[in-house]
């Protein structure tokens, strides 16, 4: 099966002389293990902070090795009990054709109660980010107006209509083109949306929420982060989930130059990671299922075809090529 390397790391904007495809051996699962044939790949901001030689939460991708990530496919061979062939199971090992693995780091998914792509997505990782992020780390509450960056992509898309469906007073969003913003405050429901590309973002969220903020979710960082602490009332939160403005940076960024409001404002400004909310699991698939079935949140895909498109795919997600979540799918 063919899978991707990282072959030399990038200097801010990766460029693809800096990886290959490549052919390699499919294994035979050993005791405990099975073999998977992947059929959707997902690719996400964090894989760009991967590509770099530093330590981070989750460990670099190692040269002229395969790059992992998550994937949903199906079991072809199986050495591991409650495993069978013919099974769909979500795991880590993206980025390739084949993986083999021990069957305790797969989960069984179910393509019957929801389409499998959607368990990289609406119903996966970046899910549970939006759910976790607003819920636990903004501590969200009826009545609260919030701002979300990145809103018409996997996790912001969600953020905003999630608060939408949880009382919100105002949703405000902001994206990359003006078909965007069009989708979020004629789809996802959104009381207002601009385009961060047609002006400052402090003015534009002025103008969006002229009476505030309570809860910022920041996937973007930056002139964002600026522009909400500005817009925060008096104990604002802010759940800094991501800062992708920067990740391809060559010089250190500015900081927001309006840190100082964070101590008359009396806000709390909280990192997170979502791996340290997988108790909020059951209760974010039950909800948001349920919302999705009623058709009260939607969402949407962009799906790239083939594994030779996987870092095109990638590359993309990173330009805003994607809306909602982007993912590479293999089959047929
Ligand atoms: P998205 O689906 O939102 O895709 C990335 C989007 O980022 C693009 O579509 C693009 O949309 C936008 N973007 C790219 N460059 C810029 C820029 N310079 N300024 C503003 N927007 C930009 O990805 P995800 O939903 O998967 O991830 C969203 C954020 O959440 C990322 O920051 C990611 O790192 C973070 N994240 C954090 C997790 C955690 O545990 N902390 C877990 C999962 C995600 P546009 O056209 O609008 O520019």
């Amino acid at each position: 099966g063919r899978e991707w390397h990282l072959t030399a790391r990038p200097q801010g904007w990766p460029a693809p002389d800096g990886f290959a495809l490549r052919e390699a051996p499919v294994r035979t699962p050993g005791p405990g293990q099975i073999l998977v044939r992947n059929l959707h790949l997902s690719v996400d901001p964090y894989m760009r902070g991967r590509m770099d030689d530093r330590k981070s939460y989750v460990p670099p991708f190692r040269l002229d090795e395969p790059m992992d990530g998550g994937a949903v496919g199906v079991v072809v061979a199986s050495e591991a009990e409650g495993i069978a062939p013919g099974d769909h199971v979500l795991h880590g090992l993206g980025w390739r054709e084949y993986a083999t693995l021990d069957a305790r780091h797969a989960s069984k998914v179910d393509p019957s109660l929801a389409p499998l792509t959607t368990y990289l997505g609406v119903l996966g990782m970046p899910g549970l980010t939006a759910y976790a992020g607003l819920l636990e780390v903004a501590s969200f509450k009826e009545g609260d107006a919030v701002f979300v960056s990145g809103a018409a992509g996997a996790v912001g898309s969600q953020v905003g209509q999630i608060a939408r469906l949880k009382g919100a007073s105002r949703v405000v969003g902001s994206a990359g083109s003006d078909e965007k913003v069009r989708l979020l405050t004629e789809e996802y429901g959104f009381d207002a949306a601009f385009n961060y590309k047609n002006g400052p973002v402090s003015q534009q969220l002025k103008e969006a929420a002229p009476d505030g903020i309570d809860v910022y979710f920041d996937n973007v960082g930056g002139d964002h982060l600026e522009a909400a602490i500005g817009s925060l009332k008096v104990h604002g939160r802010v759940a800094v989930c991501g800062m992708i403005s920067q990740y391809n940076a060559t010089e250190p960024p500015a900081a927001p130059r309006n840190l100082a409001l964070v101590i008359g404002k009396r806000l709390r400004i909280q990192g997170m990671l979502v791996g340290d909310h997988s108790a909020l699991r059951p209760k974010f698939v039950e909800e948001v299922s349920g919302w999705i079935r009623s058709g009260e949140l939607k969402y949407h895909e962009t799906v790239v075809k083939g594994i030779e498109n996987a870092l095109d795919a990638f590359l993309g997600m990173l330009r805003g090529e994607n809306v909602g979540k982007m993912v590479v799918s293999l089959d047929d």
